[in-house]
This record gives C-alpha cells, sequence and structure tokens, in this order.
C-alpha cells in the first residue's frame, strides 16, 4: 500500500468519516458522484468500484457498459460543507475498463495524455483560471430571465445582502479544500462574481475547478440565492468567462519568459500563442460548448468574437499579461474564449495540444491587435489577416469536424460522441421558437 493510500484510510478513522464520495466527470464536464461507506474503500482501491457506463453522457455503448471507477488517493478531502452530518470526504476517479485499460471515454484520461505529450516534450503545464458567475434569486418563472441578486458592477464594494459576505464564504470553503484563492471581486454585470484561483498543474486545476463549482453552488444555496456558470444568462449583461491563464515550465524555468524580448515572451511563448491562433476556431465547439455559449461571444462586454492577440488587449482572444521581469516564473499567456460551462479536462487538453502544435512546427505569430478588433471594419479586419471566431455551436461543429489536431487529442470516442451530441443540442435549439421571435414578430406579422 502506497502512502497516500495509508494517509487516507488513516484519515476515515481520525476525522470519523461516515461516507466517501467517489467523483468523476461526463463528458460534457457533468460531475458524477457515488458515495460509498468506509468500510468499502480498501477494496475500491485496489479493484474499484462498477458502474453503469451505458448511463453516462459519452462514457460507453450499451454493450461495453462496465466501466470501474479507481479512486485517486492523492484527491483525497473532506467536504467542509457537510460536516455536521459526520464526516464526507471525496476523491476524484480514474475510469478503467475491466480489464484495467484506462476508458477512452474519461475526460481526466484525454488531459493526462495530452499531459503526457508536454512531459515528452520536457514540459509541466500550469493554468489558472478566473472564473465569472452570477448568484441570482432562487425562483424564477419558466423562459423568464432570472433576477440578479444585485445591481453592483466592476469592483463594486457596496453593503449588500450577499455578495461580499458569499465571496467570504467561498473563499474559505475553497482553501480549507486545498483550493488557493488569489483573487475575487464583483465583475461587470448585475450579480456577477468572479474569483481567481492561485495557479496549480493542468490536471489538479481542472480537479480543482470541477470541485470550485460544487461549493459555489452549495454556498450559494446556504444563503438562499443560486450560483450559475450559465454562459450568458441575461440578454443586456456580460457573459461568464472562464480567462485561464497558461504556462510552460521546464524544471523550475518558466519557458515563456525571455527578459531581452519583446513583453519578454520567449521565442516558445510565441509560437506557443500561434498554435493557439491556428486551431482558435477548431477546438470552441469544446471551449464554449452550449448554444447559449455563442450569445456571450459577441463583440462588446470583453469576450472575444476574433481571432487576435494582444499585450494588453481586452478584445483579444489572447492576451499577453503584463508581469515584472525580475519574476520571470510568471509569464503566461491568457486565452479568454473558454467559458464557464465548459468542461476543464478538455478544454485544457485541446489549449495545450494546440499551443504545443506552434511550438513543434515553429508557427510565427502574426502582428498583435493593437485596436479594439470589434471596432473595426470587416475589410480592415480582412487586411490585417484576423478571422472570426465560430459565431454558432453549428458553426463551431462544423470547424471541428475537420480537424485532424481535435480529433487526436480527445480519441475517437470522445471526438464523435462529442460532435453526435452537439449537433443534437443544436438541432433541438434550431427548430425551438425563441422569445425573441414571439416578441419582435407576433405583434407586427
Ligand atoms: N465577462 C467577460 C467575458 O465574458 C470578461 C470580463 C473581464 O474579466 N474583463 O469574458
Ligand atoms: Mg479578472
Ligand atoms: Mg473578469
Ligand atoms: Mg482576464
Amino acid at each position: 500500500m502506497d502512502k497516500q493510500t495509508e494517509y487516507v484510510l488513516r484519515s476515515l478513522e481520525e476525522r470519523d468519516v461516515r461516507f466517501v464520495r467517489l467523483w468523476f466527470t461526463d463528458v460534457l464536464g457533468y460531475l458524477k458522484s457515488v458515495a460509498i461507506a468506509p468500510a468499502e474503500l480498501e477494496g475500491a482501491f485496489d479493484e474499484g468500484i462498477g458502474f453503469d457506463g451505458s448511463a453516462v453522457e459519452g462514457f460507453a455503448r450499451v454493450y461495453e457498459s462496465d466501466m470501474v471507477a479507481h479512486p485517486d488517493p492523492s484527491t483525497f478531502q473532506l467536504l467542509p460543507w457537510r460536516e455536521e452530518a459526520g464526516g464526507t470526504a471525496r476523491m476524484f476517479c480514474d475510469i478503467r475498463h475491466p480489464d484495467g485499460s484506462p476508458s477512452w471515454a474519461d475526460p481526466r484520461y484525454v488531459l493526462k495524455r495530452a499531459l503526457s505529450r508536454a512531459s515528452d516534450m520536457g514540459y509541466t503545464f500550469y493554468c489558472h483560471p478566473e472564473i465569472e458567475f452570477f448568484l441570482i434569486e432562487p425562483d424564477r418563472q419558466p423562459g423568464a430571465e432570472p433576477t440578479p441578486i444585485d445591481y453592483s458592477g466592476y469592483f463594486d464594494h457596496t453593503a449588500q445582502p450577499h455578495g461580499t459576505d458569499f465571496r467570504r464564504a467561498a473563499i474559505t470553503m475553497l482553501e480549507q479544500m486545498g483550493i488557493s484563492v488569489e483573487f475575487s471581486h464583483h465583475e461587470a454585470g448585475a450579480g456577477q462574481q468572479e474569483i481567481d484561483l492561485r495557479y496549480a498543474d493542468a490536471l489538479s486545476m481542472a480537479d480543482n475547478i470541477m470541485t470550485f463549482r460544487v461549493v459555489v453552488k452549495e454556498v450559494a444555496m446556504s444563503k438562499g440565492v443560486r450560483a450559475t456558470f450559465m454562459p450568458k444568462p441575461f440578454t443586456d449583461e456580460p457573459g461568464s468567462g472562464m480567462h485561464t491563464h497558461m504556462s510552460l515550465f521546464e524544471g523550475d524555468n518558466n519557458v515563456f519568459h525571455d527578459a531581452s524580448a519583446e513583453y519578454n515572451l520567449s521565442k516558445t511563448g510565441r509560437h506557443f500563442i500561434a498554435g493557439l491562433l491556428s486551431h482558435a476556431a477548431e477546438i470552441t465547439a469544446v471551449t464554449n460548448q452550449f448554444v447559449n455559449s455563442y450569445k456571450r461571444l459577441v463583440h462588446g462586454d470583453e469576450a472575444p468574437s476574433f481571432i487576435s492577440w494582444g499585450r494588453n488587449n481586452r478584445s483579444a482572444l489572447v492576451r499577453v499579461p503584463m508581469y515584472k521581469p525580475t519574476k520571470g516564473s510568471s509569464a503566461r499567456v491568457e486565452l479568454r474564449s473558454i467559458d464557464s460551462a465548459a468542461n476543464p479536462y478538455l478544454a485544457y487538453a485541446l489549449a495545450l495540444s494546440a499551443g504545443l502544435d506552434g511550438i513543434e512546427r515553429e508557427l510565427e505569430l502574426p502582428a498583435e491587435a493593437e485596436d479594439d478588433v470589434s471596432s473595426l471594419t470587416d475589410r480592415e479586419r480582412k487586411m490585417l489577416g484576423i478571422k472570426t471566431l465560430p459565431r454558432s455551436l453549428e458553426e463551431a461543429i462544423q470547424v471541428m469536424e475537420g480537424s485532424e489536431l481535435v480529433a487526436e487529442t480527445l480519441g475517437t470516442h470522445v471526438f464523435e460522441f462529442f460532435l453526435r451530441n452537439k449537433r443534437a443540442e443544436f438541432d433541438a435549439y434550431r427548430h425551438r421558437v425563441t422569445a425573441y421571435e414571439l416578441d419582435t414578430m407576433l405583434p407586427n406579422l
């Protein structure tokens, strides 16, 4: 038995844990959980816990549905919001087939494969997300917009019944679970919040994001409100992005840093951005996976709709944030398309693969966009070689279908499932008569 497993088994006794929840993520990014009694845990470490894969989105076809969840002891944490009810703990799982081989459908495995490609090139991939979400009132009429819990704006700190208090409670709970928070503030939209996590390796970070979503929803509920990570819940408020700052390290050395280069951005960093830009359209169906995601990616409101980069340009898809050159380790690039409802494992696997492809092929970075890209005319953008991101889920699916990089990174199983699922989502949406049509056309036609 290894040290981590021993630690988990010991903690169960010391902390009087009554339930252990085994967590994993389906292909669309929904968290799945099965609770087991502590007495079952030793067996779960040895043999895993079986479940019906055909009942989980994207996992299996019916005739090969037996799947086994193997808890990862390094992810053991007590759930602070369950303390009164007797201890509950959780672990993330790796999903395998009964023969022990990893499941192709497991998003964690997709990310692990991408990370091992990075590590073959000598790199560790670090991420830190800025996660935006809305706090809304719990009651809502079907079909109506939700009601935000406040009408404050960016960085506002007014005495409010919920926002500040909410962030303090959420952050305390995240810290109790070993997730460090760097910043938090009210965002621009009414009821909109942002919490930024301290950087970690991409796998831990994807796990952290899954935990974050649960914690935020739990804390919201405990305060009598609701939290939503829906990309664009309000027509007239900004959407919720999950801008992610990314860097590659070789040992202790941040390879995006070069003190002698423009913006202190190394050649490797430039190639990485060039890779992100060259594959940006192909990976959008995953970084922005719902029909609603595309309502956020319209210009204005600081969400990208064009494929460009810039140093401090908030209309750009990729931004190079400034940092003190003495702190070379904080060199990074910020990808701004990903939204708060993306599956973080798949989104990070694809962003990494796109960047690595840029490094491998030594792709040249096009000129930086200096203006607000969305205020340029189509002609001006064309002359600058700035293309648009897909404008709907349908467009995004079409570009993804032709992408070798996405097929290879996700693996055939996830690639095909994802496309099937998203085509069905778009069809369901397409045939629906919307409030917009009824409100603007019914009175006049
Ligand atoms: N809410 C904006 C988005 O959707 C980002 C706003 C900001 O953090 N500058 O991307
Ligand atoms: Mg921010
Ligand atoms: Mg923000
Ligand atoms: Mg940002």
